[in-house]
């Protein structure tokens, strides 16, 4: 083993200082609704910090190189942990972490200064990270998407812990130095692991926040503002991907086309506002009474398009009726609809036709009196 233990945290210290980096960049750029990215690149600058002062053991004083070091190394690691907490929304208690750091650091001191006792301070270094590292697994596995990012994180906090434990099993057992510039190749792994946590963690931090940045913005674009439904081309993406289906596999699918009844009434009446939490409302019910399969999108203006995959006339019919009743409970911001069905009518059939027939028969749903659905 070749590995110099001072050079070891030297690398952790390189790679903490271009996460941090990344990170407070991160944290300019990216919108201000996404939390915690803030905490997340200050963990870095502990990290970096604490890489500096250990490997500097013996050339500056104790407390500094030790106690600091050792400190700071944990307060990363609680920095990190907090920003997992601000990230998902959640209280980070952050006074009662700071508490137990001070804690730690005054039972160093102590352990460095008044009594000098470099075991009992490893076991204390390791339980507070071990407790650190655990309540973010913890954290994590309980409130992380199941994505990659989230799971890369919980790895490396996995790992991490495993490397912990085993260093603080074999010190314990008296199978390795608690010295930790020593070249043991516990010790060794120790620190080259804690080199790559480093970079791995803030990594997992910058895949966290971009991938909500970017399911964010992937809603935006396939979702309408007002409505909450799926926009025009994201509703029409969907309905051709579901007639490919079709005629690949043979199922079936119905489409209704919906469009709210002497809506320029409602609007004239009670006000383009009040027009609006009047669509926004209907958007909502009718969402209430689909299944998780179908989709509802924004057509344009207040027409609406609503896919039913596998479905048949009959049970497209029955969803029209739902969403009819859906619309009838007495809120006040209920309205009236005209509905056109239709459903895929084999092979030869395609989007456009298909669209086309459910218009006529909105049209003729128009024509009988609005209020009700009509087929084609
Ligand atoms: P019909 O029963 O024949 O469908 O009559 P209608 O009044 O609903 O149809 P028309 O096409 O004449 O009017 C549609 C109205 O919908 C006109 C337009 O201002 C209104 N509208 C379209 N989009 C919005 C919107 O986002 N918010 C509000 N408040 N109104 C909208
Ligand atoms: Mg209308
Ligand atoms: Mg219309």
């Amino acid at each position: 083993m070749a590995l110099d233990p001072r050079s070891l945290l030297f690398m952790a210290a390189i790679m903490a200082s271009f996460m941090a980096v990344v990170l407070f960049f991160m944290r300019r750029s990216f919108p201000a609704h996404i939390r915690g990215i803030g905490l997340w690149a200050l963990a870095p600058v502990a990290w970096v910090t604490a890489a500096a002062l250990l490997s500097m053991r013996g050339l500056i004083p104790d407390f500094a190189s030790i106690v600091l070091g050792n400190v700071l190394t944990v307060a990363g690691s609680v920095l990190f942990y907090l920003g997992c907490k601000r990230f998902y929304g959640q209280p980070t208690h952050q006074w009662r972490w700071g508490a137990a750091v001070l804690a730690e650091a005054v039972v160093l001191a102590w352990m460095t200064h008044v009594a000098p006792w470099p075991g009992g301070r490893m076991v204390v270094f390791t339980a507070m990270m071990l407790a650190v590292f655990g309540s973010n697994l913890h954290f994590m596995l309980r409130h992380g998407e199941p994505r990659f990012p989230a799971r890369l994180v919980n790895c490396v906090l996995a790992l991490q812990i495993g490397v912990l434990l085993v260093r603080l099993i074999a010190a314990l057992t008296g199978q390795a130095s608690n010295q930790l510039l020593d070249t043991s190749l516990i010790q060794i792994v120790y620190l080259g692991s804690y080199a790559m946590f480093v970079l791995m963690l803030s990594i997992g931090a910058v895949l966290l926040a971009t991938d909500r940045l970017t399911r964010e913005l992937e809603h935006l674009a396939t979702h309408d503002a007002l409505t909450g439904a799926l926009n025009r081309r994201a509703i029409l993406q969907r309905c051709a991907d579901e007639v490919e289906r079709c005629r690949r596999f043979g199922k079936g699918l119905a489409v209704l086309m919906l469009d709210l009844d002497h809506f320029k009434t409602v609007n004239d009446t009670g006000g383009h506002q009040h027009g609006d939490a009047v669509l926004a409302h209907f958007a909502r019910s009718v969402g209430h009474t689909l299944r998780r399969t179908d989709h509802l999108g924004r057509y344009g203006g207040e027409e609406f398009l609503v896919l039913l995959p596998e479905t048949d006339l009959p049970a497209a019919l029955q969803t029209a009726q739902r969403i009819h009743d859906a619309l009838a409970t007495g809120h006040a911001l209920d309205c009236h609809i005209s509905i056109g069905a239709s459903t895929w009518a084999g092979p030869p059939d395609n989007l456009d036709a298909l669209l086309g027939r459910a218009d006529q028969a909105l049209y003729q749903a128009k024509e009988q009196g609005r209020n009700q659905t009509c087929t084609a």
